[in-house]
């Protein structure tokens, strides 16, 4: 099954953006499967699940963190993840400058932007990540490389309003590119999820974070 919704999933996917497999709550079964059928690029949430399946699965698969990361937990993260999606504020990147710093090691980090109207989602609100980004701060952190942003939108059926969302999210991109310590590096818009990608997809996303569809509703 879990091979099978890879395949339709990848099907609407241009060659230029990138699958993130879900695979938060599934065992490290589900994720075997998935890999085998080629797949590489898996998101989970919480630090210990992480830690866990890291050590279980093979080491070429590249994790991608997506959840809320509390400062504690940074240590358990970094040496696994491939790219933190969820940077939520400026304290939060400093405090992973610094455990890279200790550990001689770098992140590579997305900012989280806020742009959907539920109040509980984390994120830099557009304004203030322009500022942050204005002022500099940034890219005084020498362990951390700035690749993009995340974002998600409203949870609404409404697809006009999570249209205008996405694109006020690559809008955002755009204006932080120019900004950013290295806007090279500045090239990744992680959005879209399973009931939203495809317009992610149009509106601009390179990396797109889907898990229901592949690997079917989840009971956590
Ligand atoms: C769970 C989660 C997803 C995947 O959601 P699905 O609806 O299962 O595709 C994507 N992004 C984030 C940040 C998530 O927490």
């Amino acid at each position: 099954m879990v091979a099978e919704n890879l395949h339709s999933v990848k099907q609407h996917l241009p060659p230029h953006v990138a699958l993130v497999a879900v695979s938060k709550t599934y065992s490290a079964e589900d994720i075997a499967a998935a890999y085998s059928a080629g797949q590489r690029d898996f998101g989970e949430s919480r630090p210990q699940e992480l830690l866990q399946k890291a050590a279980a699965l093979p080491r070429d698969i590249r994790w991608h963190f997506i959840g809320h990361l509390q400062s504690n937990k940074i240590k358990m993260v970094t040496p696994h993840a491939h790219l933190i999606h969820s940077i939520d504020s400026a304290g939060l990147l400093q405090e992973v400058n610094k455990a890279c710093e200790k550990a001689g090691t770098t992140a590579r980090c997305l900012l989280q932007v806020h742009v959907a109207q539920e109040e509980t989602k984390f994120g830099f609100l557009p304004d203030d990540l322009l500022a942050y980004l204005r002022s500099g701060e940034p890219g005084a952190l020498r362990n951390v490389r700035l690749c993009g942003l995340m974002g998600m939108a409203s949870n609404t059926c409404n697809m006009e309003q999570v249209r205008k969302e996405f694109r006020l999210i690559k809008q955002l991109h755009g204006q932080g590119k120019a900004l950013a310590p290295q806007p090279e590096l500045f090239a990744q818009v992680s959005m879209g999820m399973s009931g939203d990608y495809p317009i992610a997809v149009e509106e601009g996303a390179t990396l797109v974070r889907v898990g229901t569809l592949i690997f079917g509703k989840r009971e956590a």
